[in-house]
């Protein structure tokens, strides 16, 4: 048992390597909590205008979930796949044991850009199967009652919601969605105390108060487990994202696109990346990829817990 918590995952200013020049905000993983649930990684690109060129870059033992929220980007990968995606939708790319893909903005100019990009880590189960892209162009949505005001809109982006069930594919008991609440609301959002959780404050105005702490925009508000609500209000309005799910056990060891167990299994990942190795394919359309950076000189270790 984690016990509730109330502790703030200040994100961080990451410059993304590679031929991208584009500065990211990190929020996870977090030196003293590697993962929420199974989401092991939140990445916000923008507001920005940009012309965003991530191109092709493996991944191996996790999913990949985009959530635009201004502007297209087109999604290609080693499996053949080419989508568009944009506000409302989502990218679901499970890894396996190795897919490549390419992330483009719409377009050979500048756009305006917006989105998160999650990580969900994948358990022993699913971790050495097969690759798979879903696009979901109709997610299920709900309203969840307010306490004062309007009541809240959800969108069901992953997992499970107050009893309502995403059709995107899951191997682990967890939860993605969104929640936009109206100026002047107050809600108590459903949460499952055997889960632990977070909430994000992704847009808002004025004061965002969640469970009587005032947060930031980009603020991660870590709850921990055995809450079987929170309460959210705002005086001009806010878009949030709740993630969570059950408490991953695995201890799990990341390194750049790889999430794996053991240092060993990610230097043979990068090895096979760097030897153009059938088990990333490749991604058409392309002339460049994403080299691998060098080791650290050091073993990689798994990170632990340690809130
Ligand atoms: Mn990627």
């Amino acid at each position: 048992m984690i016990g509730a918590r109330r502790l703030l995952l200040e994100p961080r200013e990451v410059p993304l390597g590679g031929v991208r020049g584009m500065t990211v905000l990190r929020a996870l993983p977090h030196r003293n909590l590697p993962t929420i649930g199974a989401w092991c990684f939140l990445d916000r690109f923008g507001p920005a205008d940009t012309r965003m060129r991530v191109e092709p870059h493996p991944h191996i033992g996790l999913q990949t979930v985009t959530w635009p929220l201004v502007g297209e980007i087109r999604h290609r990968d080693s499996l053949g796949s080419d989508a568009d995606l944009r506000r409302g939708q989502l990218n679901l790319m499970t890894a396996g044991n190795g897919i490549s893909h390419s992330e483009y903005s719409i377009g050979d100019e500048p756009i305006p850009l917006d989105a998160l990009q999650f990580w969900v880590v994948l358990p022993e189960s699913a971790r050495h199967g097969e690759a798979g892209f879903e696009r979901h162009t109709d997610l299920p949505t709900l309203t969840v009652t307010a306490v004062a005001g309007t009541d809240a809109e959800a969108t069901v982006v992953l997992g499970e919601f107050a009893g309502v069930r995403s059709p995107a594919t899951v191997h682990t008991p967890i939860v993605g969605a969104e929640i936009v609440l109206a100026a002047g609301s107050t809600v108590r959002l459903p949460l499952r105390p055997e889960w632990e959780h977070a909430l994000m404050l992704v847009d808002g105005d004025g004061d965002v108060v969640v469970a009587e702490h005032l947060l930031d925009r980009n603020g991660l508000l870590y709850l921990g487990d055995s809450r079987d609500e929170v309460e959210v209000s705002t005086t001009e309005g806010a878009l949030l994202f709740v993630l969570g799910g059950e408490p991953f056990e695995d201890e799990i060891v990341m390194w750049w696109n790889f999430a794996g167990r053991t240092h060993e299994e990610i230097v043979a990942a990068r090895e096979e990346w760097e030897a153009e190795s059938a088990r990333f394919g490749t991604v058409d359309g392309h002339d460049v990829r994403i080299p691998a950076p060098p080791l650290p000189p050091v073993r990689l270790m798994p990170r632990s817990r340690t809130l």
